[in-house]
């Protein structure tokens, strides 16, 4: 049993290293960002308003991210662990999510940092590329796909997301700062905080996740 939480600058690699850590634990990985893209796809007036705010950059207000987690972290396969992955972003939400959690008679293993400065974060996402049809993230420099611009399990070509053009990602790195600085300090009150540096290559800060996790558990036991 493991929860999670995925810290760090919009680009620090949390939704690469969450597929990882999903694949070697079996914890569901839970993406807010991924929730409303898929929701921004509809039509209907809501999907329109979070989509308006995606593409300026900003952040979904926190009453309707708080419910569409708690809907999430409802289901069955989130009973026995998760990794959270853009969220909390804010105090608000992090508040939230420990009352939520202490409904349901479970507490966090860990709320992990992945450390990148700024100007390699810019460079990360504008070359980032996903695939549109089954979400694999893709980096044309660190991770590029083995054929042109195509996933390796569609072969569909890849797209780069409206929010990593750099103008937007120099915008986003500038509301994570403000809102969600803020939230690193509570978890470290909270005493759950760890920090990863984001720089060390992939498979090197997943064996620190895993660490990490290890000993969280054994904190656990211990008490
Ligand atoms: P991400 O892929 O995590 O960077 O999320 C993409 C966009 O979704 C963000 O720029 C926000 O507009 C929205 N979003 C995702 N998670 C949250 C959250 N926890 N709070 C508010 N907005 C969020």
């Amino acid at each position: 049993m493991a929860y999670l939480i995925f810290l760090g600058p919009p680009g620090a690699g949390k939704g690469t290293y969450a597929q990882r850590v999903h694949e070697i634990l079996h914890i569901p990985h839970v993406s807010t960002g991924d929730i409303f893209r898929d929701i921004a796809k509809k039509e209907d007036e809501l999907s329109k308003r979070i989509r308006e705010i995606m593409e300026r950059g900003e952040l979904v207000p926190d009453e309707l991210v708080n419910e569409v987690v708690k809907r999430r972290l409802s289901e069955k396969d989130c009973e026995n662990g998760f990794i959270l992955d853009g969220y909390p972003r804010t105090v608000n939400q992090a508040i939230f999510l420990d009352e939520y959690l202490s409904t349901v008679g479970k507490r966090l293993t860990a709320a992990i940092l992945f450390d990148v400065p700024e100007d390699v974060v810019v460079q990360r996402l504008t070359s980032r590329r996903v695939c549109p049809k089954c979400g694999r993230i893709y980096n044309l420099v660190s991770l590029p796909p083995q054929r042109d611009e195509l996933c390796d399990d569609c072969g569909v070509k890849l797209i780069q997301r409206d929010d990593d053009k750099e103008e937007t990602v120099r915008h986003r790195y500038r509301v994570y700062l403000e809102k969600t600085k803020p939230v690193i300090d509570y978890y470290s009150k909270n005493n759950v905080l760890h920090v990863v540096d984001g720089t060390i290559g992939i498979e090197n800060v997943v064996s620190k996740v895993l660490e990490i996790v290890r000993r969280g558990k054994n904190d656990t036991c211990e008490e």
